[in-house]
């Protein structure tokens, strides 16, 4: 294994530094969110997932390899039997920096406290409706109610951060935008828009409720005096602050502003691919070298090394084709 530089880093071909991984622990979802999944999804065979166990010797391998942050998601990483034991594991890992995750919320109400016990320093929650029957509607089957007394739990614990993620869509939610950066507000935390992205074949047509994020932000400043500011949290996100309050609000554009230039993560899904961008097919298989080497972590820590090599230089979404950009759902590759 050649890790080049000390200490270890790992570095693709286009000479971007990889350190942040999102590692799905699960495609399960107790929500069908209409542009992440169908209604009629089929699982993975419970017996195609990863252990545990082998999800936490996948962050500790990407951790001795210089991964300071990692993002705990899924599916619905917090419906996951045990997930608690993999937060613990991994949650004060020497080298770990940041240990995150992202969920839909319906769980906080009785795991946000643990989670915050366990080393989760910030958390994020989908939420895209305030209104319950809107809410119903987009992910099909969630109750709105279980998500707020989550997202007051979530508050409650202490979490160095708590945010809101968003998507507008045409048409369903897109009115709401400044109604939820107004409740945001109201809680004291943050919220970022996130552009709906092609990923999968939903039954309705994607570039018919795409959002721009300029179209969100145009919107919003017509109630709040957005001001541009330059923190970072290590992601995609552009943010702004509105003034006089604790809210950031930010925006995720992966269609109206590519940020593949400044790449730094991968993702692992629950069975062990790991995908080197959210939009390509490019993967490295590790759940061979999990298997064939239960008591050896350095073939695994090769693969990894070796799958820099194969890191896309982008996306290329498109919204004037019909297809979705790659066949998977968002809820496989772990949002
Ligand atoms: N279940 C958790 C949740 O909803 O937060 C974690 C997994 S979910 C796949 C992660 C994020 O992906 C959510 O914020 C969701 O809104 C987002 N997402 C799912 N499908 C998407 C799509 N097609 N385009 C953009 N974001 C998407
Ligand atoms: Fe589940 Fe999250 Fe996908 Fe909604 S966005 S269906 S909550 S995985």
């Amino acid at each position: 294994m050649n890790c080049g530089t000390y200490p270890p880093a790992l570095i693709d071909s286009f000479g971007r530094k990889v350190d942040y991984i999102r590692l799905s622990i699960t495609d399960r979802c107790d929500f069908r969110c209409v542009y992440c999944m169908p209604e009629d999804v089929q699982f993975l065979p419970r017996d195609e997932l990863l252990s545990l166990e082998e999800c936490a010797r996948i962050v500790k391998a990407f951790v001795s390899l210089g991964v300071k942050k990692v993002r705990i998601t899924g599916g619905e990483p917090l419906v996951r039997k045990d997930a608690l034991w993999l937060f613990n594991e991994i949650g004060h890992l020497p080298g770990l920096n940041e240990l995150v995750v992202t969920t839909n919320g319906s769980q906080l109400e009785h795991q946000a406290e643990a989670l915050k016990r366990a080393g989760v320093r910030r958390v994020n929650i989908s939420l895209d409706s305030l209104d319950a029957t809107r809410f119903r509607r987009i992910t099909r089957v969630g109750d709105l109610g279980k998500v707020l007394r989550g997202i007051m739990a979530a508050k409650q614990a202490g979490f160095e951060s708590v945010k809101l993620n968003t998507i507008l869509m045409r048409d369903i939610n897109e009115d709401e935008a400044i109604s939820m950066v107004g409740f945001a507000i109201v809680q004291g935390i943050d919220i970022a828009f996130i552009e709906e992205m092609p990923l999968g074949q939903v039954n309705y047509a994607r570039n018919s409720t795409y959002v721009s994020n300029e179209e969100t932000l145009k919107l919003l400043r017509a109630r709040y005096d957005l001001i541009g500011s330059v923190e970072t949290t290590g992601g995609p996100a552009r943010y702004w602050r509105v003034p006089n309050t604790d809210t950031k609000v930010g925006f995720i554009s992966p269609h109206s502003h590519n940020f593949c230039e400044s790449c730094n993560r991968v993702r692992v899904t629950s069975k062990g691919e790991l995908y080197l961008c959210l939009g390509q097919e490019n993967k490295v298989n590790l759940a061979p070298f999990l298997r064939q080497f239960p008591n050896d972590d350095r073939p695994l820590k090769e693969a990894i090394v070796n799958s820099m090599r194969v890191k896309p230089k982008g996306h290329y979404f498109n919204l004037k084709r019909a297809e979705p950009a790659v066949i998977r759902f968002m809820s496989h590759t772990g949002g």
